[in-house]
């Protein structure tokens, strides 16, 4: 051929150059001669020296024996005998001991029906291997996990429409067979319920259309296979175009029916909810109307009885013999307790009902004052008052007062004759709550009644032992309660007693009454 010689050397250099690129040895094996010839590359692959003289016998021996060793022999001796060509990735051990994937592709060269040389190409495929060794894990891991969810795994391309669907147990759970499509191109169209399609896909276009996003997510009705609806979550990451136009979305689908379930539940439960507190609410009122009606209209009708028993006392107190004065006394004396239980009552009733300001209010000045109020107890029980550094409060002044009062007076009153009272006043920051308490060393309460003193009229003690009307904490309660704070104790019966509440730092806010 009169090819011009420069053209084809140049074509040879080309040609050695990119197979030197891509790592491509040649080798041959001469039948007749029995030599072996291996070209550069190849002697760079099997990593010998350039003056290297290959044999037969060395190139064989070094394919990791068994499989490859094996495959590599059978090949070169069919070829010499048959002219079967060959193309094998195998794995083989350099001179210098480092292991390579290689890949041998060999054919014959025949004359008169016998073969006279065997030769082909050598290629370091090592880098290319081990790339796809690592892709068949990684989708292998992939599937694994696809296996281990419930979630539907799905790669869509956008342009095509095809869509590959992993994780089939979400199928199964809907009902589905083991192998239900995973070629159906129209697959979702199909499956999202009628009523939910246009609203999912005009959102989804939006955020396709807008390159600046990468994520959608959506939830809607999905069919199953018995006809009814689950609901599912949907998500995925949008891939786009360097121009942004997107071109694959890999996400996956849950299934959230029960989620559903328990939020319809839950809402239909809240509503009832809201329902029976305004009952309550009004309930509440009506009792708080009805305790204030009542002890305002019954005092009247009281201070009648309680005048004329004064007024038999004065007119016929001499003609009265010692029983009948004794009656009027007792008449007079729980007259004078119901007076009491009524202004309590009223006082009950009246807690959050008043129109207050808030203020600053100086905590240890009030309960110096308090203190003063009782000091003429103090002074003749010897009491011993402790008190730690206390804050100034916003808040409400009148209810704290009565609050602190409440406590401290029960302190002082329920005492054992023979023990001189200690009382400890303190108050500590909790997070967002002031913590008050009020210790003292008197005759204590037994744990079952813990809850039941706070109760309106409950008492432990009748008035001979202790005064008192059982109103006292039920009021602390609704005040401490009506500024979101808590009240409680802990006591042991003939030791003492630690009155703790607590009242929010800015409870003046969720306090301001509407
Ligand atoms: P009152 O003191 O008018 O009876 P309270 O509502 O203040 O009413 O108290 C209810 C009951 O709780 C009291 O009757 C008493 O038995 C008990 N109690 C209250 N404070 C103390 C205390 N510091 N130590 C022991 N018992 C107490």
């Amino acid at each position: 051929m009169g090819k011009d010689i420069t053209e084809k050397k140049n074509l040879e250099e080309i040609l050695t150059k990119s197979n030197k690129l891509a790592r491509i040895g040649s080798w041959e094996i001469n039948i007749n001669k029995g030599t072996v010839y291996w070209s550069d590359i190849t002697k760079e692959i099997r990593e010998v020296e350039p003056d290297f003289v290959p044999t037969l016998e060395a190139g064989i021996s070094k394919f990791k024996e068994g499989f490859h060793r094996n495959t590599i022999q059978k090949r070169v001796e069919e070829c010499i005998a048959n002219g079967t060509p060959w193309d094998e990735e195998l794995l083989i051990e350099t001179f210098k001991g480092n292991w390579k994937w290689v890949r041998s592709i060999g054919e014959g060269e025949f004359l008169n029906g016998k073969c006279i040389r065997v030769y082909g190409s050598f290629q370091d495929i090592n880098d290319k291997k081990k790339v796809q060794q690592d892709i068949i894990e990684s989708n292998e891991r992939f599937n694994l996990v696809a296996k281990a969810t419930n979630d539907l795994i799905w790669d869509w391309d956008i342009i095509s429409g095809e869509t590959l669907r992993l994780g089939k147990s979400f199928f199964e759970n809907l009902g589905y067979p083991q192998n239900f499509t995973n070629s159906n191109k129209l697959l979702w169209l199909e499956l999202i319920h009628p009523d939910d399609l246009d609203r999912v896909e005009n959102r989804r276009n939006q955020v396709f259309d807008d390159p600046s996003q990468n994520y959608w997510e959506d939830q809607y009705r999905c069919k199953r296979a018995d006809g009814s609806y689950a609901y599912v979550y949907d998500r995925g990451y949008i891939v786009r175009t360097s121009n942004g136009i997107a071109i694959k979305m890999i996400g996956s689908t849950q299934d959230i029916s029960k989620l559903k379930q328990n939020e319809i539940e839950l809402a239909k439960l809240n509503e009832q909810l809201i329902i029976q507190a305004k009952d309550l609410a009004l309930s509440n009122n009506e009792l708080e109307n009805f305790a204030y009606v009542a002890s305002h209209d019954l005092q009247e009708p009281l201070r009648m009885i309680s005048s004329f028993l004064s007024q038999i006392e004065k007119k016929y107190g001499e003609i009265l013999d010692e029983k009948g004065k004794k009656y009027i006394f007792f008449a007079v004396d729980g007259a004078k307790r119901m007076r009491q239980i009524i202004l309590d009552l009223l006082e009950f009733s009246r807690v959050g009902r008043q129109e207050l300001d808030v203020e600053e209010v100086n905590i240890r000045l009030i309960i110096d004052e308090i203190l003063d109020l009782y000091k003429k107890q103090i002074e003749e029980k010897k009491a011993i008052i402790v008190i730690g550094n206390m804050p100034n409060i916003i808040t409400f002044k009148a209810p704290i007062r009565q609050v602190l009062q409440n406590l401290i007076s029960n302190a002082l009153k329920y005492q054992q004759d023979s023990i001189i009272p200690e009382i400890n006043i303190q108050c500590e920051r909790d997070y967002d709550f002031w913590k008050f308490s009020v210790k003292d060393n008197g005759i204590g309460i037994e744990e079952e009644y813990h809850d039941k003193i706070f109760e309106i009229f409950q008492r432990l003690h009748n008035k001979e032992e202790f005064s008192g009307t059982g109103i006292g904490l039920a009021i602390v309660k609704k005040i401490i309660e009506g500024m979101s704070g808590k009240i409680y104790l802990t006591s042991q019966k003939g030791v003492g007693s630690t009155f703790y509440f607590t009242i929010p730092i800015k409870q003046f806010q969720s306090t301001k009454k509407d």
